[in-house]
């Protein structure tokens, strides 16, 4: 990443010298503040790393380990984010994937073992949860070519329909029967999700994962809205890094509310082979 932001200051800014020099003082001005941020996120990194028994690496899994795809049945991790889990899960205190999926099914495609797994948006976590179960079934019987039945929540997908403002506005029409019977309805990445009125999301879920094992010390990297959540979870830690995996759908707040943005799964990777 610092190599990028070098090859950015090196750019010539103009043709015209006058003009130039007027925008690489502009960029001075932006960059200033940049790159002190740049520095504390390498330093905290550079704590978190020398002292893994201390600190937790957490993840959310689809779009941030397993690149986005057109169907979530068909997302994977790769191979070598894999053997860097693994490493990670031998050096940290805590190394923990937090998903949208059932905690079953993200450790079904993590696929590594020694990983805290915690499904729904931390809804698994959370004890309460449990009595809305039923009230979520007529939801999953619903006629709906991409419907995921996550037990704690219904989710129905709509990235393959071909109309985006049809399949939007049959989602509407279900969204409101849901509230209507007591249940919660959230719009994420070209998905509607239904859920029990619970107050538990990925940020309890990190704050319960960490206050357990009284770690102060934390990572956490996601792609979408509620890893914004997340991302909150960490607040007042001693030391805190939170990555966005920045995409053309981030949702609008991700990129400002990181410590950290980086362009894929790919560039988190590389990320990771640093703790
Ligand atoms: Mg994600």
């Amino acid at each position: 990443m610092r190599e990028q932001e070098q090859q950015r200051d090196d750019h010539d800014p103009a043709s015209d010298p006058e003009e130039g020099a007027e925008e690489a003082r502009d960029q001075a001005d932006d960059e200033e503040p940049h790159r002190r941020i740049l520095r504390a996120v390498e330093d905290a990194l550079a704590r978190l790393s020398e002292d893994p028994a201390r600190g937790a690496v957490l993840l959310d899994v689809d779009g941030t380990l397993a690149p986005i795809v057109a169907r979530p049945e068909l997302a994977a991790v790769p191979e070598e984010t894999r053997a860097e889990l693994r490493r990670l899960v031998g050096r940290y205190a805590l190394v923990a994937c937090v998903s949208g999926r059932t905690g079953e099914d993200a450790a079904r495609l993590v696929g590594v073992e020694g990983i805290t797994y915690v499904g729904v948006h931390g809804l698994e976590l959370a004890p309460e949860a449990e009595r809305w179960r039923e009230a979520l079934r007529p939801f999953a019987a619903v006629d709906w070519p991409w419907l995921e039945d996550k037990g704690l929540t219904v989710a129905l997908h709509w990235r393959e329909a071909e109309d985006d403002e049809a399949a939007r506005s049959v989602l509407k029409a279900v969204a409101t029967r849901a509230e209507g019977a007591g249940l919660e309805a959230h719009w994420g990445r070209k998905v509607l999700e239904l859920r029990p009125p619970v107050e538990a999301d990925k940020g309890t879920a990190v704050g319960a994962l960490l206050e357990e094992r009284r770690i102060q010390r934390a990572l956490y990297a996601g792609d979408d809205t509620t890893d914004l959540d997340a991302f909150r979870g960490l607040d007042g830690l001693e030391i805190a890094v939170r990555i966005a995996v920045a995409s053309a759908e981030a949702p609008p707040g991700l990129r400002e509310a990181a410590d950290l943005v980086v362009a894929s799964p790919a560039e988190l990777l590389d990320v990771l082979r640093r703790l």
